[in-house]
C-alpha cells in the first residue's frame, strides 16, 4: 500500500515537473558530484510541531532509526572517506541511540565531522540536560533553528515558549564554548515565518548578531537563511490560507540558474530512518527513494559510493524552493543576491 502510494507520488511529480522543464530551457542537466556529506534523518519524533515543518514531525511520531540500521550505516561509512555526517530529524537527539550513533561515528578513521541539526529547546528539556556537554565533548557542530530574534515571531511559528527555551539553550551553549571556541561551531538557521523569500543572508546575520548580543549576551558563528519548500506541514498551511499556488509562482518566477552548482543534492546523500536513500531530505519526505535499473528501492548498503558521480538527480516542482533568489541549502544561501521577485 505504502509502496503504491510512493510510486503514485513519483509519477505525479514527473508528470507535472515544471522544474525539469525549466532546467531543459537552460540546457542544464542536474547530476551529482562527489559525495561530501551523508545527511541522515534519524526519524520524525520531535518535541515541537512547527507550522513550517516539511517532515510533519512531532511528539507522537513513532518512526525512528533502530540500532541495527545505525550499525549498518556505520559499517558503510567506514568503507568511505565521506568527511561529514549530518544528523537531522525530527529532533535527532530524541532517538534512544543518538549518543551511540555519535560515539560510533567518532571512532572511525579517518576522522569524520558531525553536524547535529538541533531545535535548541530539546537541550533544556528535563531529560536532556546533559546533552549539550555531550555534544561539546565530541566537538559536534550545531546548526540550530531560530526563525527570528523576536519572541513573537518564533512562538507564532514554533509554539508558545519556544523562543524563551531557545534563548536559554543558546546561553547554555555559549557557556560551553559554542560559538566562541573554533572547535565548537554554532550556526543559526532562519526561515521565513510566512509565504515569502528570505531577505539578504548577510544583512540578516548582522541584525541577528546585534540583537541577540544586545538583549541576551548570545554569540554565534553564521546565520543560514533557508527557503520553506511547499511540502509537508508548510504545504498544508499554504493550502489552508489559499496561497499555495501564489507561493509556487513566487518560487518559479525567482528561479536563479546561478544557484544550480551549489544545490545540496549535488554533494549530499540523504538517508531515511530505515536506511533508504534519496537525493535530499525534501525528496525523502516526498518518498522519492532511489531505485536501481529494475525499479528496486535502494538502501544505503546497496550503494557503491564510487559510482555516484554523474548520477541523475530526481527532481520535482518543489525544487524551485532551492533555486529561488539567492538559493537555499542546509548551509544557507547559495549566491549573494537579494530575492528576485
Ligand atoms: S521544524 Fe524541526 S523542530 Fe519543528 S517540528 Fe519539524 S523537525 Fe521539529
Ligand atoms: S529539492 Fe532541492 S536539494 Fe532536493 S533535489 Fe530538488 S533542488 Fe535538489
Amino acid at each position: 500500500m505504502i509502496e503504491a502510494h510512493r510510486k503514485e507520488i513519483i509519477v505525479r511529480q514527473q508528470r507535472t515537473n515544471r522544474f525539469a522543464e525549466r532546467l531543459a530551457d537552460y540546457s542544464i542537466a542536474l547530476r551529482r558530484g562527489r559525495p561530501e556529506i551523508l545527511q541522515i534523518n534519524v526519524g520524525k519524533l520531535c518535541n515541537l510541531t512547527c507550522v513550517h515543518c516539511h517532515v510533519n514531525a512531532g511528539p507522537k511520531r513513532r518512526e525512528i532509526m533502530s540500532r541495527e540500521t545505525i550499525d549498518r550505516i556505520i559499517d558503510w561509512v567506514a568503507k568511505t572517506d565521506i568527511p561529514t555526517v549530518d544528523l537531522t530529524g525530527g529532533a535527532p537527539e530524541m532517538i534512544p541511540d543518538f549518543r551511540y550513533f555519535i560515539e560510533q561515528v567518532k571512532s572511525l578513521q579517518p576522522r569524520r565531522h558531525i553536524i547535529d541539526r538541533c531545535n535548541l529547546t530539546i537541550l533544556v528539556e528535563r531529560d536532556y540536560k546533559d546533552l549539550a556537554p555531550f555534544l561539546a565533548k565530541h566537538n559536534v557542530e550545531i546548526i540550530a533553528s531560530m526563525p527570528c530574534y523576536s519572541s513573537e515571531n518564533v512562538n507564532a511559528q514554533r509554539g508558545e515558549g519556544v523562543f524563551e527555551g531557545s534563548i536559554a539553550a543558546l546561553q547554555l551553549l555559549n557557556s560551553l564554548g559554542y560559538g566562541i571556541d573554533s572547535e565548537l561551531p554554532l550556526h543559526l538557521v532562519y526561515n521565513p515565518v510566512g509565504a515569502f523569500l528570505s531577505p539578504s543572508q548577510i544583512e540578516l546575520e548582522t541584525d541577528y548578531k546585534r540583537e541577540l548580543k544586545k538583549h541576551f549576551g548570545i554569540v554565534f558563528n553564521n546565520l543560514y537563511t533557508l527557503t520553506n519548500l511547499p511540502i509537508g506541514r508548510f504545504a498544508t498551511y499554504l493550502r489552508h490560507n489559499n496561497n499555495l499556488d501564489e507561493y509556487m509562482e513566487l518560487l518559479i518566477n525567482a528561479f536563479n540558474p546561478a544557484t544550480i552548482d551549489g544545490l545540496m543534492c549535488r554533494n549530499t546523500i540523504s538517508v531515511g530512518w530505515r536506511g533508504e536513500v534519496y537525493d535530499c531530505d525534501f525528496n525523502q519526505q516526498l518518498g522519492m527513494q532511489w531505485n536501481n535499473s529494475r525499479s528496486k528501492p535502494l538502501f544505503l548498503w546497496d550503494i557503491d559510493p564510487d559510482s555516484l558521480e554523474g548520477r541523475e538527480i530526481m527532481t520535482g516542482s518543489h525544487c524551485f524552493g532551492c533555486t529561488a533568489g539567492a538559493g537555499s541549502t542546509c548551509a544557507g544561501a547559495i549566491v549573494e543576491v537579494g530575492h528576485l521577485a
